[in-house]
């Protein structure tokens, strides 16, 4: 696995920030509206650590073991960024994350949802969670459909121990030109169209959206958080697939 040393994944951050404030200012908007998140998945914990002692204080994890691991090891060296969890979660892992990430941006069934509620609820805090939707209808993605997300709003808002605080999304991978832009633009009117639907304005302010190949078009569609791991880590190396 090749992996920068601190010199150089500096470049790459500050490459990334000033691609994000190029793009803010395409839009129209302030930079600062913008949340860059790391994503470290599937590389050591120091190599987290060592972005945040570059100044990522956002990171992102895919999988629940691996987000619970990284801030097990690294809390005690009080490097404790707030701690994205990204990715799938099945219902019977959500226990054991009970309390780690600062925002969950994978909700993609009302039974998840329901599941974190209760686990929360019974550890007397509260999640703040995204609702991860599928507009392309690709069926290899997660997600909820943009109608199903719209019929299911009111039942998930109404569960304790959930601050419901907006969307995630992700572009197709193979992407056709223009098509990125197509469903980040889809993603932002429904986000827009959720706000009269009993959201609570003070939580429904977050559309996590844009990675490491897609994240100018995001911006430019109103992303508030943006997920890069490619363009700051380097490439990953997968396991091999089981
Ligand atoms: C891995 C991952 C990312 C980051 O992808 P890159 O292309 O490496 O930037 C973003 N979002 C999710 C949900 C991911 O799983």
């Amino acid at each position: 696995m090749q992996m920068y040393s601190p010199e150089q994944m500096k470049e790459n951050i500050d490459r990334v920030r000033e691609q994000i404030a190029d793009a803010a200012r395409e839009a129209g908007r302030d930079s600062k509206e913008i949340t860059l998140i790391g994503v470290s998945k599937f590389f050591p914990a120091e190599y987290a650590a060592q972005a945040y002692s570059l100044g990522l204080y956002d990171l992102g994890e895919n999988r629940p073991e691996e987000l619970h691991l990284k801030k097990s090891i690294l809390d005690p060296d009080g490097i404790c960024p707030n701690w994205h969890l990204i990715g799938t979660i099945q219902s019977r892992k959500v226990r054991m994350i009970v309390g780690d990430p600062y925002l969950i941006h994978s909700v993609d069934t009302l039974s998840l949802a329901k599941e974190i509620s209760k686990r929360y609820t019974a550890n007397d805090i509260s999640a703040r969670i995204l609702l991860e939707v599928n507009v392309s209808g690709e069926e290899s993605k997660h997600g909820f459909t943009p109608d199903e997300v719209k019929a299911q709003f009111s039942d998930i808002l109404q569960l304790p121990g959930i601050d419901v605080c907006g969307l995630m999304t992700m572009a197709p991978i193979q992407q056709k030109e223009g098509e990125a832009r197509g469903v980040f633009e889809k993603t932002r009117v429904l986000f827009d169209e959720m706000k009269t639907l009993g959201a609570d304005p003070d939580s429904w302010k977050y559309l996590s959206m844009g990675m490491s190949g897609d994240y100018k078009d995001a911006i430019i569609c109103g992303a508030t958080h943006v997920r890069i791991g490619t363009a700051i880590f380097g490439k990953r190396d997968y396991p091999d697939p089981v």
